[in-house]
């Protein structure tokens, strides 16, 4: 699909055409994100708010429609509850500031879940060790689902939030977000979805699925780097004290004390990556022109396709969460002789051969301590690869495997 309007996808490594199988990690850019870069630094570059001039109309115009982009992405009801930040990373770190300044007293419960990303595990730990509150974790099943009656278990008067992901970054598993949040809400708890592996993958609709938090990362989903984003529902945002301080968050600055900025500027301090949220505003426009619902359903067949070449050429081959729906991301290991071959050594042949995967922890160490294994390869998948990456990839992993074994 489109690959065409990729230009590094035309890159040779080491000799051979470059099959790139690190999405999750992040995606490749259209030209018309690089476009927008460019054009943004050479026509619209101008500080944005508050300036009389031409070049900071034009900028500030293009940053907010942006912001009304994002906000029609994932079908907010107001673009003021959309907050540009630096990334997931970023947005997960100012909501567990500014969230616990505002929520969590000594005893208090937050809630993640047992296949976490470190960003959606350590903002946590260190808002409970700043405020002597207690992390839970939902459990996983033996089959790598959410144990979600150890959940309803673990929701209490004391829980104040729960925060989970919508696909794992390791499994692509989709996780029973809607689930988990009906249980919450039935105790008027609010949830916080980390959609940094679900926003590139299938449609996001924030008012059907009630989450009272989104986070997601434009890098991952065709846009630049360094930007991303914080949505709130305005009724809990609005209760929220900002995370940061400085310019353009406040209203009145004396020295008797600081009122604060109206949504969404009250948490964006500082000058805003405003070329980013332009060429973010591009990249969604570039994705909704193919269709959410299209994505989704070719990188599913994609992802069913490569899953099946994988157990049937593979020998020894151990799918996580196998057989299970995968959005994006499959996570394996191989054996031989009952022995794991190092997923880095995999990593490194398929390389030589101009295939890019990822192999590691993948940011998820409680998860894959939880495999029982030092790490994963995964293959991660992008609107724009093809069965043929697919069966290159495959060829590539088979030379690898034999010249391991
Ligand atoms: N959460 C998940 C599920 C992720 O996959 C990632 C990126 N690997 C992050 C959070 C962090 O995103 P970023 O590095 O863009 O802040």
């Amino acid at each position: 699909m489109n690959r065409d309007d990729f230009p590094i996808l035309q890159t040779e490594v080491h000799g051979q055409p470059l099959v790139y199988l690190d999405n999750a990690a992040t995606s490749q850019k259209p030209q018309a994100v690089l476009d927008a870069i460019l054009e943004g630094y050479t026509r619209y570059n101008s500080n944005i708010h508050r300036g009389t001039h031409y070049l900071s109309q034009q900028a500030t115009m293009r940053h907010e429609q942006a912001r009304q982009t994002v906000a029609d992405f994932i079908h907010a009801a107001s673009a003021r509850e959309i907050i540009f930040t630096k990334g997931t990373t970023d947005s997960l770190n100012m909501l567990a500031f500014s969230f616990g300044e505002a929520f969590i007293r000594p005893g208090d419960e937050l809630i993640v879940s047992g296949l976490e990303h470190h960003s959606n595990i350590v903002p946590w730990q260190m808002l409970a060790t700043r405020k002597q509150a207690v992390l839970r974790v939902i459990p996983l099943r033996e089959d790598m689902t959410l144990d979600l009656d150890a959940y309803r278990a673990m929701l209490s008067p004391r829980t104040r939030l729960v925060s989970v992901a919508h696909v794992s970054n390791v499994l692509g598993t989709h996780q029973p977000v809607e689930e988990i949040i009906r249980l919450a809400h039935e105790q008027h708890i609010p949830v916080c979805i980390d959609a940094a592996q679900s926003a590139p993958h299938m449609p996001l609709d924030v008012q059907a699925l009630d989450c009272d938090f989104l986070v997601f990362s434009a890098h991952k989903l065709y846009g630049p780097t360094g930007i991303g984003v914080l949505y709130g529902k305005q009724a809990l945002l609005d209760q929220l004290p900002p995370a940061q301080g400085g310019g353009e968050m406040i209203q009145h600055v004396r020295w008797s004390g600081t009122t604060y900025n109206e949504l969404p500027y009250k948490f964006e301090a500082g000058t805003p990556n405003f070329i980013g949220s332009y060429a973010t505003g591009k990249a969604l426009e570039y994705v909704q022109a193919i269709g959410m619902t299209r994505i989704a359903e070719e990188e599913a067949a994609l992802a069913r396709y490569a899953e099946q070449q994988l157990v049937e050429q593979i020998p020894s081959v151990r799918i996580y969460a196998a057989g299970q729906a995968k959005y994006g991301a499959i996570s394996f290991n191989v054996y031989h002789d009952d022995k794991l071959i190092h997923p880095f050594d995999i990593g490194t042949l398929l390389d030589q051969q101009g295939i890019a995967v990822r192999t590691g922890h993948h940011c998820a160490e409680p998860l894959i301590d939880h495999l029982g294994v030092s790490g994963t390869v995964r293959v991660s998948f992008g609107l724009y690869n093809t069965r043929e990456d697919i069966d290159r990839f495959i060829q590539g992993l088979k030379r690898a495997v034999r010249m391991l074994s």
